[in-house]
């Protein structure tokens, strides 16, 4: 358009913006045009890009309008070409990255307050549990284990957490519930045939008595004595068995020779109260441990079956080697057990019927001492009974393979 005789002047002023600058120099080096700004800058711009066809950027500081950017290129015309140079003033921009930075400057510690802050009454919240449990852990003791922590939200560790704890609380009050029983109990217990010696030995004291009288109070004191001798064998028992102090011993023991033993000694008890006892041929059974505890356990049950049976009936014995377990049979033809009592009979204490225990002689110890005693073996115990028919306690022992070395695996 040059070429075509347009005024340049005219051409730029009518196009170009006030923030832009320009400068437009013949391929002579005249400067064919120029905006007011440029011409107290040096020219050409940048010096040598004169011959160079591509675009080159080219920052120059202005001593009056501040910085300026400026892309200069060639323009080729159809027999002349141009150097033009367009820049644009990097004030606003400046200007603008001042301001962002103060805007910055001031946003950051306020937006680092407000993370510090956060951060703080996040972690306060998602400890707040953890608060909890401590202070309910601490106010737990011996006396207040009904107590529990509070669970918020079961499904989250901390939840489970809260679980994990209540549920130890609920088995350490079961523990210790069970202690206090067992201790009542026991007081109980010893302290039964206490008074009834204190109140015979107190009226035989009250006046002269002739000495059959005073023989007669004194076997029923030796008895008294008796059942408490036995009581406290049996509750020593149990509390070492329950501290774990004794070593099972390891001996091997033909226990068909050691049930038989003891059957040979109840079968005359059982003859005096009119019961007829049957045992059947035993196989060979070999098992590892405590001869005298075996001996316990199979002593409590033919008593319990030779007791808990009338006249007339039958106690019978048997012992069988099943799936490589020996399994030792008492049944009885005897009173048998209701069934509401048949979970609890190896309880410590228990007794379907109190007095009718005492009467014969019983401490509500003995199957708890059994149970005890056979799984100190590894071994189970079982009951299966009918009232008015009779009961069935079952012995399972692991069998050992006698060729085996002792404590071999
Ligand atoms: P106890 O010294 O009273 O016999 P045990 O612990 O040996 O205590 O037995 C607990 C209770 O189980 C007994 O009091 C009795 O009621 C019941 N029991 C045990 N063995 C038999 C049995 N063979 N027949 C019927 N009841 C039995």
């Amino acid at each position: 358009r040059l070429e075509e005789g347009h005024d340049l002047g005219e051409l730029l002023e009518h196009d170009h913006h006030s923030s832009s600058v320009l400068r437009l120099t013949g391929a002579d080096g005249k400067v064919l045009f120029e905006s007011e700004v440029l011409r107290s800058l040096p020219a050409p711009l940048p010096p040598d890009s004169h011959q160079s066809s591509t675009h080159v950027l080219h920052d120059v500081s202005h001593p009056e309008h501040g910085p300026f950017r400026f892309m200069s290129g060639t323009a080729q015309g159809k027999e002349e070409s141009w150097l033009v140079q367009v820049g644009m003033s990097l004030a606003d921009y400046h200007h603008e990255l001042a301001e962002f930075r103060m805007v910055l400057l001031m946003i950051l510690p306020v937006g680092l307050l407000a993370a510090v802050g956060g951060g703080y009454w996040l972690a306060g919240r998602a400890l707040a549990p953890v608060h909890r449990i401590t202070s309910t852990a601490q106010t737990i003791s011996a006396k207040s284990l009904s107590q529990r922590v509070v669970v918020a939200n079961p499904n989250d560790e901390l939840g489970q957490l809260a679980e994990t704890i209540n549920g130890m609380i609920g088995r350490l009050e079961q523990a210790f519930d069970s202690m206090r029983q067992f201790t009542a109990d026991a007081s109980h217990e010893l302290l039964t045939p206490l008074t009834a010696m204190r109140t015979e030995v107190e009226v035989a004291l009250r006046a002269e008595r002739p000495p059959e009288q005073y023989r007669r109070v004194l076997a029923s004191v030796l008895e008294e004595v008796e059942r408490m001798s036995k009581l406290a064998d049996s509750l020593l028992l149990l509390s070492r068995e329950d501290a774990k102090v004794v070593q099972t011993p390891k001996e091997l023991i033909r226990l068909d020779a050691l049930v038989q033993e003891v059957a040979g000694h109840m079968e005359a008890v059982a003859g005096d109260s009119g019961i007829r006892m049957t045992v059947q041929e035993f196989p060979a059974m070999t098992v590892q441990g405590d001869p005298d505890g075996l001996r316990q356990v199979f002593f409590n049950l033919l008593d319990n079956a030779v007791k808990y049976t009338s006249q007339g009936g039958t106690v019978a014995l048997r012992g069988l080697v099943e799936d490589n377990q020996i399994v030792i049979e008492v049944a009885d033809t005897g009173i048998g057990i209701p069934p509401e009592s048949l979970p609890r009979v190896f309880d410590r204490f228990y007794r379907v019927d109190k007095s009718r225990s005492r009467e014969l002689g019983g401490t509500g110890l003995g199957l708890s001492i059994s149970k005890a005693l056979v799984e100190r073996h590894q071994g189970r115990i079982e009951v299966q009974s009918t009232v008015g028919q009779g009961s069935t306690f079952r012995v399972v022992l692991p069998l050992t393979d006698e060729s085996k070395p002792i404590g071999g695996k």
